[in-house]
């Protein structure tokens, strides 16, 4: 069967992504490239398999052999992370959180989260997620664009939640993640370490780790891990601790805590192309990437301030940039749009203090993964910000034509060009 000629149209829409990411310039800082025998793994035949439970203690038959793979994830995620418990059934980061989140606080429970607007996700109690609505979740911020602590440490002793959370999707600074301990410590709450943005940094010892300081740690697969859509939750030497409530170890309650509590079966598929990811990770290539992925972003972000643009805290710890485009008088949708449409992506952020509704905001995401596995350093960097300088500059002026356009297009052509995708060659198409 080829699926050229079985189903043509969906074949079409599958090689024209294939030749959008060789000839797109990607800046978001929420992507990275998933090495082809990830994806070949993902797309196995284990997929056909369906087993509840775990490796050895399945509620199905026939799962012999996705008990060795998923075995092989949970000791490769450990490797990876120096951590004691892994589970690697949680199908997204927002599962991860949500099954760590329902084992940790009881219906109604108080949580103590990063602002979504300060930078926080979605899942650490905003009023939009299912975690703000059935938790009590009072959020801290930002001071001078930085996690002000003493705010955490004021919300902590006013509130008394029984589960902080320290994590960010937005936050281009390291997390003190002590700081964060002793304050959880303070008044008896479990920390719970959200690393899915920088989970490649820190595997590669590029961030500072949460593991052994956190009594739980959650990450998406397929941000910097460079995996599958998926989600792990690890636990380091907390996870013989008890949970709350004579619930035996924070280890066997996480274990029930995604299934059967908040999941039904797992993703054979996924799993597998978690553990081929995780492999790569433990690889030293995946370390001079990480470490080009910082370079990266230092460089970006000087580049930005060196032509006059906002970068808040005026630098970058990680690999992401956040601009402030309000000196301009753009908008962050606006200026996405405009970028999209010479070949760059950058996504729309709110920045502190922003009035506008997320669908606009005032501020630009910027990340550094997939130009760093792409090869280019810090002296393409200098010419990403040269470009999005040009449209930046073009639209504050209202001289964002098709000249422009055709120039900057040009310009990321050449540069795509010069490197391309590692991986992905064009003429296998789909
Ligand atoms: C992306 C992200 C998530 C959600 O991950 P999904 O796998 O997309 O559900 C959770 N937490 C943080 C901090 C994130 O950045």
């Amino acid at each position: 069967m080829n699926l050229v000629d079985e189903d043509p149209e969906l074949a079409g829409a599958l090689a024209a992504e294939v030749r959008a990411q060789h000839d797109t310039l990607a800046l978001v800082a929420h992507a990275s490239l998933a090495d082809p025998s990830v994806l070949a793994a993902a797309g196995a035949v284990l997929n056909n398999v369906t087993a509840e439970g775990y490796p050895g203690a399945r509620y199905h038959p026939g799962a012999a052999r996705f008990d060795v793979v998923e075995r092989l994830a949970v000791a490769r995620a450990k490797a990876v992370f120096g951590a004691r418990y892994a589970n690697a059934q949680p199908h997204s980061c927002s599962s991860a959180n949500l099954a760590v989140l329902v084992g940790l606080l009881p219906p109604g429970g108080v949580l103590l989260g990063m602002d979504l607007d300060a930078g926080g996700h979605l899942t650490h109690g905003a009023p939009a997620s299912v975690t703000g609505r059935h938790f009590r979740a009072v959020h801290y911020g930002l001071a001078g664009g930085l996690i002000d602590y003493d705010q955490v440490a004021e919300l902590a002793r006013a509130h008394r939640p029984a589960v902080v959370v320290a994590g960010a999707s937005s936050y281009p600074r390291a997390l003190d993640y002590r700081r964060f301990r002793a304050i959880a410590d303070s008044v008896g709450a479990y920390l719970v370490a959200d690393i899915s943005h920088v989970a490649g940094l820190v595997a590669a010892g590029e961030h500072p780790s949460p593991i052994d300081i956190a009594h739980v740690t959650t990450t998406s697969t397929y941000k910097q891990l460079g995996g599958p859509r998926g989600g792990l939750i690890m636990s380091g030497v907390e996870h013989d601790r008890p949970g709350p409530g004579g619930t035996g170890t924070l280890a066997e309650l996480m274990q029930r805590s995604v299934f059967p509590r908040t999941q039904g079966t797992p993703n054979p598929g996924a799993i597998a192309a978690k553990a081929r990811a995780l492999d790569l990770a433990l690889r030293p290539d995946f370390r001079s990437w990480a470490r080009r992925v910082a370079a990266d972003a230092r460089a970006l972000a000087a580049g930005l301030v060196e032509r006059g643009h906002r970068v808040l805290t005026g630098g970058t710890d990680n690999h992401l940039v956040l601009l402030d485009l309000r000196p301009h008088g753009v908008t962050g949708v606006v200026a996405e749009r405009a970028l999209e449409g010479c070949g760059i992506l950058a996504n729309r952020n709110r920045v502190p203090g922003d009035t506008r509704p997320p669908l606009v905001a005032s501020g630009l995401r910027l990340g550094t993964n997939v130009v760093a596995r792409r090869g280019m350093g810090p002296a393409e960097m200098a010419r990403c910000a040269e470009l999005v300088h040009v449209v930046l500059a073009a639209v504050a002026r209202d001289r964002f034509d098709g000249e422009v356009r055709a120039r900057v297009r040009a310009e990321v052509a050449a540069l795509c060009a010069e490197f391309p995708l590692p991986f992905y060659p064009l003429e296998v198409g789909v």
